[in-house]
């Protein structure tokens, strides 16, 4: 099998619904970390209002961990490209949900939390929400009391995402086929 997996659109959006069906309460505000987390943010969004009944309002936070460019971790860290400022936020806000596409070494995500908790204080509930977790050694910690959801638990391979794609056919042909592979190995008990 390709040591690339590539996920569709629609893999995606029903991973996305199965995990909303186990929430138990709606979040007071979306935060997904751009670009990753703002499509599954949405969706979720989505998902969220036919669930509760209600539209989470979205806020976005920018964070960069990989030079684009030459596809290594940047040296000073995590770096913010985007950040609301004090009054950007509801004052009534008491609960976050963190989005982003994929937990690979948590870098990202424990950098989110700990800047959101500085900026709301303990009071606000902050919780993780992400599409993929990789089943690896982490080098970021989340605090006890943030609780983590993960649509699905993947092995430590790189994820094409659709919105990667620059032609989203062949994106669609592999991730049907990859799929098709994936949900015989599942089912074949050898
Ligand atoms: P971290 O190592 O901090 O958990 O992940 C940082 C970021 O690297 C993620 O938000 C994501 O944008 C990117 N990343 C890590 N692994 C993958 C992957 O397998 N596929 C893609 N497309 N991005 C990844």
């Amino acid at each position: 099998m390709s040591k690339k997996h590539h996920y569709s659109y629609n893999h995606i959006h029903t991973l996305l619904a199965g995990a909303v069906a186990s929430l138990k309460s709606v979040p007071d505000v979306l935060v997904p970390i751009s670009g990753g987390g703002l499509i599954p943010a949405r969706i979720l969004r989505t998902l969220l209002k036919a669930k509760f009944g209600k539209t989470v309002p979205i806020k976005v936070i920018g964070l960069q961990l990989y030079d684009d460019d030459t596809e290594t971790i940047l040296e000073s860290g995590v770096k913010r490209t985007q950040w609301p400022r004090e009054h950007d936020w509801d004052p009534e806000l008491k609960s976050v949900l963190l989005v982003d596409e994929v937990d690979d070494t948590r870098t990202t995500l424990q950098y989110a939390v700990e800047s959101l908790r500085k900026d709301f204080g303990p009071e606000v509930k902050i919780n993780v929400f992400v599409v993929h977790d990789k089943q690896k050694e982490k080098r970021g910690t989340l605090p006890a009391d943030v609780e983590y959801i993960a649509a699905l638990k993947v092995e430590d391979v790189w994820i094409a995402y659709p919105w990667d794609a620059i032609d989203i056919d062949e994106h669609q042909k592999i991730a049907d086929e990859q799929r098709v592979i994936d949900a015989a190995l599942v089912a074949s008990p050898w």
